[in-house]
């Protein structure tokens, strides 16, 4: 996680710079903020930066060893720590237990709450904890020596989801820990985390993030339209995670999804009766309508193309989107994605000409056939 993929929260993002570069580091550090402001984000952006090999002034590398084994989230000097639940009575207390689970979860969506971490993990109904023995783990950890990195980092994300004797063992070590030892707290209620340890840490308070960055986030990585984008941020309330539910829930992407998948299933098909059937849908939706799903499918296919790369930090998707990718991904590759781009926006600039649409988009299937049996 760099600090550019981070959506707003260029006041924090300047503070944390400016304790690196003064060597300002202090070795446990509490994030505090409403949920879904980009907390976690911030603190993982933080670590990557500090542990860089070649930092830049405002941004880690992103492709040092370091940063390689940060994006992955594998670095082994990177440790997290996260609520989970108990599924049976003795097994799966400790973290390391869904440490694959999480790691893929966070790749996904660096921007997630408590709710949909738990339903990622099959566990809506029950409430995310750390567990007692946490403690004992996490002491461990830190007692290991470093393996490569300059600082060996914690991050504990909803630290009062602790067991309240897990804290208390963690007094010690917080307040004394080895050296370049560092503990990232990221907490939506900092409140409910017992004092001595809230004590013990240096408070950084985040707010929400500002309507223009999430507007401006949306646009730029959804393709929203700039009025669509402003509404959502508003009702976002500086709150990225909840700008997210919002678009993914958004009537029209429904809308444009179904089209595209229709699109491409009948033209991998070759299905004729289909493909003209959507010419006459489509035809029948209106111009600004027919562009917005032109570039809609032109993100799209971007999007798959990226996905098979394996980097879903690059890659915006909703959920039903990303479910259909798992099986169309593959269709687009390096020998026909350029004509794929440049079949739509030829598309594009035909409806804009207002060329009869029942003929552009049957002569666009038409090409979609071949191009996806390259
Ligand atoms: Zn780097």
């Amino acid at each position: 996680m760099k600090f550019g993929d981070i959506v707003g929260q260029d006041a924090i993002k300047k503070q944390l710079l400016a304790s690196a570069h003064e060597g300002f580091i202090p070795h446990a550090q509490l994030f505090c903020g409403p949920e879904g402001i980009g907390k976690f984000p911030l603190a993982l952006a933080y670590a990557q930066y500090l542990n860089c090999e070649h930092p830049l002034p405002d941004d880690a590398c992103g492709t040092c060893p370091s940063c390689v084994k940060y994006n992955h989230l594998t670095h082994p000097d990177l440790h997290f720590v996260f609520p989970i639940v108990k599924k049976s009575a003795k097994k799966k207390e400790v973290c390391d237990d869904y440490i694959t689970e999480w790691r893929s979860f966070v790749n996904d969506r660096p921007y997630f709450n408590l709710n949909q971490w738990l339903s990622h993990i099959d566990a809506e109904n029950s409430q995310g904890l750390i567990y007692a023995k946490e403690s004992d783990e996490i002491i461990r950890k830190l007692n290991m020596k470093i393996y490569e990195a300059r600082y060996k980092v914690m991050i504990i994300w909803l630290p009062e989801k602790m067991h309240e004797s897990c804290a208390n063992k963690l007094l010690k070590i917080i307040e004394e820990p080895s050296p370049n030892t560092l503990f990232l707290l990221v907490s939506d209620s900092p409140d409910n985390i017992i004092n001595t340890i809230q004590s013990r840490c240096q408070r950084i308070n985040i707010h929400g993030i500002d309507d223009r960055d999430i507007s401006e986030a949306l646009t730029k990585k959804y393709m929203l339209e700039p009025s669509t984008a402003d509404n959502v941020a508003h009702l976002a309330c500086g709150s990225y995670v909840k700008a997210l539910d919002i678009i993914s829930l958004n009537e029209e992407n429904k809308y444009l999804f179904n089209l595209f998948v229709q699109m491409m299933r009948s033209s991998y098909a070759r299905d004729i009766k289909q493909i003209k059937q959507i010419g006459n849908d489509l035809a029948a939706i209106g111009r600004e309508r027919q562009k917005n799903f032109l570039m809609y499918a032109q993100r799209m296919i971007r999007e798959y193309f990226v996905s098979n790369f394996h980097n879903p930090q690059m890659v915006y998707l909703n959920q039903d989107e990303n479910n259909f990718g798992v099986r169309f991904a593959p269709f687009i590759n390096e020998r026909n994605i350029v004509d794929f781009m440049d079949e739509l926006s030829l598309a594009e600039r035909h409806i804009e000409q207002n060329v009869n649409a029942k003929i552009v988009f049957f002569d666009l299937c038409l090409k979609i056939t071949m191009l996806l049996k390259r």
